[in-house]
């Protein structure tokens, strides 16, 4: 007999109680697995004749008095052992995700996400925080991830699920909620991933009259009760901070896994006075002795990869010429720079040695290194570099071969802060006149500039930092946030000037938000943590579906099956049909 909180060994006496009705006892012994039975019984400790101690039920066991079927189960789609030798798809475990749910692990997952759900909300109300919640039914603003509308009765009139709960939470800043929080729902109909689903739930925060150090501080002390109480390990009372430039420059992402070495150089300067193109950059990827666990055929592996990306903000697909893998050997240390002349990078010209040997030094190059090269359009653009991309495909390519072991992801957490991005990236940068140049916000339009860089706004906003920050943890973003503007003025200048909105659309999509900037409404900042996301890396989960009751897949519900059809004359109450 089982349940949630074990197993335990049944005992039937054939002489009294149920058992002595041989009909019953057949009915018993013959029941399929996952039958439902109440039982009143003797608790006593197991003889020790001859069973084994050590299995797993125990040192006690039922003596049945009186047993009832309370419900006969059919036989399952699935065994719920997970050690059973036929592994069922997860279609196949989604559609009967109650059956999988009786396997240990995800009831681990499930009961492990409450009780983290528990510190995180005990740990905020201690601090004051307001749970809030907010409306599901939202409204459409075209912007960011695709989203999902909700058709209305009204003819031509939508609601949209939010994205995040974003614009109200402000408003209640306005509203005198001064820390406010929720577990909230989001929705983005986005395509699927092991960490990404179209609905998702995020812990959401907000907070009048605080500085970043403030927001950062309350996560901080989020993350450290969580760890101290679920993993129990105690992490540093602050964490790490590294700017995006140092993030992006290093190691070519803004979500960089600190757990291993491998960092990016520039070396455009070194080169100036050889190179073509005065607008790019070069940037090297050393591997010490690279040549001696990385064959001819993982690099060809590795390019090709990486040609095949795109990375429309640094000039669209690789050129494979722009991308160089040499050896280093004995043979090619002072001669190497060749390559770099040959496929047009640089002037070939005498300076071939010496520019190896400033080279080498400067990259503490030996015989057997692996040397990676990029020369890309300059700047540092978006989530990732190409050079980023190069240093995690690298590393997974070690990892796998065995050359490169990370430390325990709980109990060895690098949790990181990336802060000073920019607070406007370029959509598009084939344009070149400033004028032309159109910008989005890199967090949201919402994020305000640190004081020192309002006076760029009118005049280099490319240029402008945002008081926006992100919390890594072992290379997965797992929040963000940032300081919101509160000036009703500059929120609008940014609206109409900086991201070229019509009169018409800040009116319909923001006109609500700047009217409660308007009637008094503190400054505020906020930020959101990936529940999901969090409870995989707690779980040690390979997916955020192994951590959320019903997940979807690409399918939908397979549970539910949905998406499905609705009647024609449903639709037509919304005005609706299917063309
Ligand atoms: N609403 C933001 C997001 O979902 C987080 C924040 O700025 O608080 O990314």
């Amino acid at each position: 007999l089982k349940d949630a909180s074990g197993t335990i060994q049944l005992v039937l006496d054939s002489i009294n109680g149920p058992a002595a009705s041989k009909s019953f006892r057949d009915k018993l012994l013959n029941l399929n697995p996952e039958s439902i039975l109440s039982v009143e019984g003797v608790v006593r400790q197991r003889p020790p004749d001859g069973i084994q101690r050590k299995d797993p039920n125990g040192d006690i066991e039922v003596m049945i008095t009186h047993l009832k079927i309370l419900n006969i189960a059919d036989p399952l789609p699935f065994s719920t052992n997970p050690n059973s030798s036929v592994k069922p798809t997860e279609e196949t475990m989604l559609k009967y995700r109650y059956v999988q749910m009786r396997q240990d692990s995800l009831q681990k997952n499930l009961r492990k996400r409450s009780e983290t759900a528990h510190i995180v909300r005990n740990l905020l109300h201690s601090e004051g925080f307001v749970e809030v919640e907010t409306p599901a039914l939202f409204k459409s603003t075209p912007e960011g991830a695709r989203e999902f509308i909700v058709p209305t009765r009204t003819h031509g009139l939508f609601y949209a699920l939010p994205q995040s709960p974003q614009q109200f939470k402000q408003v209640l800043m306005a509203g005198a909620i001064d820390k406010y929080y929720q577990f909230a729902k989001c929705f983005r109909d986005e395509s699927l991933g092991a960490d990404r689903q179209p609905e998702f739930t995020q812990i959401d925060m907000e907070m009048s009259f605080v500085s970043q150090d403030d927001v950062m501080g309350v996560v901080e002390r989020i993350m450290q009760r969580i760890w101290s109480q679920v993993v129990g390990i105690e992490l540093p009372s602050t964490f790490k901070r590294m700017t995006y430039f140092d993030a992006m420059s290093t190691y070519g992402s803004d979500k960089p896994d600190v757990r291993y070495d491998l960092k990016i150089k520039p070396i455009t300067d070194l080169l100036l006075d050889h190179i073509h193109e005065s607008n790019s950059t070069v940037e090297a990827l050393v591997v010490p002795e690279g040549t001696k666990f990385l064959s001819n055929q993982d690099t060809s592996r590795l390019h090709h990869t990486i040609t095949q990306e795109k990375f429309p903000l640094y000039g669209g697909m690789v050129n494979p010429r722009d991308l160089i893998m040499e050896r280093i050997s004995d043979r090619n240390k002072s001669t190497w720079t060749k390559t770099m002349a040959k496929v047009g990078w640089i002037k070939s010209g005498a300076e071939d040695a010496k520019l190896s040997s400033t080279l080498n030094e400067s990259l503490q190059l030996n015989p057997s290194d692996l040397l990676i090269l990029n020369k890309r359009p300059s700047g540092y653009y978006g989530g990732h570099t190409i050079m980023g991309r190069v240093r995690s495909h690298l590393a997974q390519t070690l990892i796998n071969k065995g050359h490169l072991k990370l430390g325990d992801p709980l109990q060895d957490p690098r949790f990181l802060w990336i802060v000073d991005f920019p607070l406007f990236t370029p959509i598009d940068r084939t344009v070149t006149s400033a004028a032309e140049q159109l910008l989005e916000s890199t967090h949201h339009p919402f994020t305000a500039p640190p004081n020192s860089d309002i006076p760029l706004l009118f005049n280099n906003p490319t240029a402008a930092r945002a008081q926006h920050y992100d919390l890594v943890l072992n290379g997965q973003e797992i929040g963000g946030g940032s300081i919101r503007v509160h000036d009703p003025v500059l929120q609008k200048y940014i609206f109409s000037r900086i991201l070229r909105m019509s009169e018409e659309r800040i009116q319909r999509d923001f006109g609500h938000l700047l009217d409660a900037l308007r009637f008094g409404c503190p400054p505020h900042g906020g930020l959101a943590i990936g529940y999901d996301r969090l409870m995989a890396i707690l779980c040690g989960a390979q997916s955020i579906r192994d951590v959320i009751a019903f997940p979807k897949l690409s399918g939908g519900d397979l549970f539910v099956n949905s998406p499905s059809m609705v009647d024609k004359e449903k639709l037509a109450e919304y005005g609706i049909a299917c063309v």
